[in-house]
Parts: structure tokens; C-alpha cells; sequence
């Protein structure tokens, strides 16, 4: 292929080569053309403006030594000579140009092979620009966007988490739960719920003020999360109110939990100026195994063993069936 200059008017090709000259003089990219061995024959002057070295400095170089150690080993030069070795035409091919003196720029490079009349290969016409500025843009872009990905992430686990205590809040619970109902409805998976509600909380504050009290809290979350399974969802539901969501676990099992869970906060001591004090707290414990019942049911059902715990004197559990 031969660069396109159509008229055979001496006045025309000499004014569309000045065109042609002053474009290439005024653009921010450079043009260049070699041999079929792919050494540089043509370089425009505008590579200056960008590399810092003269045209001179290009000429009589293969193209393919002018391509730093580094960039020799990577995968997309391999590529791409196997590509000019094909004698195919360069398309927006991108590339991290190393210089010798560690000068880094991102290149694109464009070019269509020429070939003599007899078929045979001449060389390429090509041009290359500076992306430097685009690339550092679309990294600019990728950073943004995994920074965002990442504030999300926090920000969806914050909206999802109590911040006293870390456990899930009430409304994750409640996310859980639906999720849950629908695993049930599907597989016929039983699941059980233990509700946890302090006893006498209030005389905690009134007495040690609510700052113990909040120590008192974030303890009993402890307890809960080192008792609980990981596939377990234990939740803060309200101020002094947690429950645990047990998957796949029948009512004695999570009757044992609720049990250990119940003793153990009884046999931890509170520190308060010199001397210390108890807690206990009040547990109630259903299970739902059938597909009928919605996650609404078990929780109401839990709330009434509670209740009942409660009623019965407080410190223990109490479970209640599917009537
Ligand atoms: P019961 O044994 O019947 O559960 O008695 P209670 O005193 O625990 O129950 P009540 O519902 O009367 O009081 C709950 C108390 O929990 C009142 C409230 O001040 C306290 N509370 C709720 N949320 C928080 C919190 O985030 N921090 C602290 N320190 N106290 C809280
Ligand atoms: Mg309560
Ligand atoms: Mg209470």
C-alpha cells in the first residue's frame, strides 16, 4: 500500500506535502516509517516535544531496540512482534515504554505495513502517541472506584452492625431471618431462635451509671459471640435485648446453647470502683422446622419463652414448642 497522494500535479503534491509536513510538525503525535528489516527510516521532528531526543537520534534504529529490557519481557510485546513479524497492521496497540534513563511513558502506536508492486514487504508507516495522561487518568478512575468499593463495603457493613457491640443490628437480624425463611420454605431446613433480654438492666445503670452498663453490654455480646457457631447470626435487637438466629439447629441444641450462655454470664464478675458485681439474664428459646411458620412466628414465639422466663423468676430458659 502507498500513502495516498492522488493528483499527479507537481503544484498539488508539493502543497498536500507542506499540508502534510506542518501537520505532522504541529501534532502531539510523532510519524515514523521503516524498513522491512524495521528500522527507522522517517522520523517526524515532533518526537522531540516528547521524548526530549531529536528525530537524528531514531534513525537507522530498529524499532524493536528501541524497547527497553523491561518491556521486551512482558507478554504484550511478545504479542505484538509475533504480530509485526505477520506484517499485520498495528491497531491502538498500548504499551509501558521504559526508557533507558527510566523515563516512563504509556505509548499507542498505529500503523499500516507498506508493501513494494511486486507484493513484497517495504516496511510500516506509523505513528505513535503519548497516553501517558489517559492512562494515569483511567488508573486515576480505577482507584476512585476501588476506593468507593471499598468505602461501600464499610459503609453497607456499618449500616448492618451495632456499633457498641459489633454484633449484627436488628435490622440485619431481620435480614437474616428473611433469608432464613425462605432457605425453610424451599428445603424444609429447621432452623431455632434464642432470645436474651438482662435482667433488672435497670438497676445496672441506676446503680453503677450507664457507662457499666454499656461495658455489661458489649460483655454479654462477647460471651454470645464466643458461644455461638460461626454459621450462627447472633444480633443486639434493642438496648439491653439480643438474639441469636442457630441454622439447621434443632430446639435442644439450642436449649444447650442458651443454657451455657445463661451460666456464663452469671459467673462473670463486673468491676466497679472496689468491688464488683453480677448479672443474670433471662432466655427464651423456639425452633421452627416446619414451612408454614414466617421468621415473624419464631420470633414472637421466642419473645413469649422469654416472657415467661421472666415471669418464672428470671435467670433461665425457657423453651416453648411449636403447639
Ligand atoms: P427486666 O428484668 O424485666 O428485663 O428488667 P429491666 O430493668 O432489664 O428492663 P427494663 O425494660 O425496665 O429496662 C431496660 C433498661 O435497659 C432501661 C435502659 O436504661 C437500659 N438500656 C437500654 N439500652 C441501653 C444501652 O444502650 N446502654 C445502657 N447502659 N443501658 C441501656
Ligand atoms: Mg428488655
Ligand atoms: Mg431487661
Amino acid at each position: 500500500m502507498k500513502p495516498n497522494i492522488d493528483h499527479a500535479n507537481d503544484e498539488d503534491i508539493s502543497e498536500q506535502l507542506e499540508r502534510y509536513r506542518n501537520l505532522a510538525l504541529i501534532s502531539t503525535d510523532w510519524f515514523w516509517e521503516t524498513d522491512k528489516d524495521f528500522v527507522i527510516t522517517y522520523m517526524s521532528a515532533s518526537v522531540e516535544r516528547i521524548t526530549g531526543f531529536p528525530k537524528e537520534k531514531y534513525i537507522g534504529v530498529s524499532r524493536h531496540d528501541l524497547a527497553s529490557e523491561e518491556t521486551k519481557q512482558t507478554a504484550e510485546w511478545k504479542e505484538h512482534l509475533e504480530l509485526v513479524s505477520r506484517h499485520e497492521p498495528i491497531k491502538n496497540f498500548e504499551y509501558k515504554h521504559v526508557g533507558d534513563d527510566g523515563f516512563t511513558l504509556y505509548l499507542r502506536i498505529n500503523a499500516i505495513p507498506l508493501f513494494n508492486d511486486d507484493g513484497s514487504f517495504r516496511g510500516y508507516l506509523g505513528s505513535t502517541s503519548d497516553i501517558s495522561e489517559l492512562v494515569l487518568a483511567r488508573k486515576h478512575v480505577e482507584d476512585v472506584n476501588k476506593e468507593l468499593g471499598v468505602a461501600k463495603e464499610a459503609a453497607e457493613k456499618l449500616a448492618r452492625q451495632d456499633p457498641l457491640t459489633g454484633l449484627y443490628n436488628r435490622r440485619a437480624f431481620f435480614e437474616h431471618g428473611a433469608a432464613i425463611d425462605d432457605m425453610v420454605q424451599r428445603y424444609g431446613q429447621l432452623y431455632s431462635i434464642v432470645m436474651l433480654d438482662i435482667d433488672h438492666f435497670k438497676n445496672v445503670n441506676d446503680s453503677y451509671g450507664h457507662a457499666v452498663g454499656d461495658l455489661a453490654l458489649t460483655s454479654i455480646a462477647s460471651l454470645m459471640k464466643k458461644h455461638a457457631r460461626t454459621s450462627d447470626i447472633p444480633a443486639r435487637i434493642g438496648g439491653e435485648e439480643f438474639a441469636i438466629i442457630l441454622p439447621q439447629t434443632e430446639m435442644s441444641s439450642a436449649v444447650n446453647l442458651a443454657e451455657r450462655l445463661r451460666q456464663a454470664v452469671e459467673e462473670t464478675s463486673f468491676a466497679f470502683e472496689n468491688g464488683e458485681f453480677f448479672i443474670t439474664v433471662s432466655l427464651g428459646v423456639t425452633e421452627c422446622g416446619e414451612s408454614s411458620c414466617s421468621v415473624e412466628e419464631v420470633i414472637l414465639r421466642a419473645d413469649k419463652a422469654l416472657y415467661q422466663a421472666k415471669e418464672q423468676g428470671r435467670n433461665r430458659v425457657v423453651q416453648l414448642g411449636i403447639d
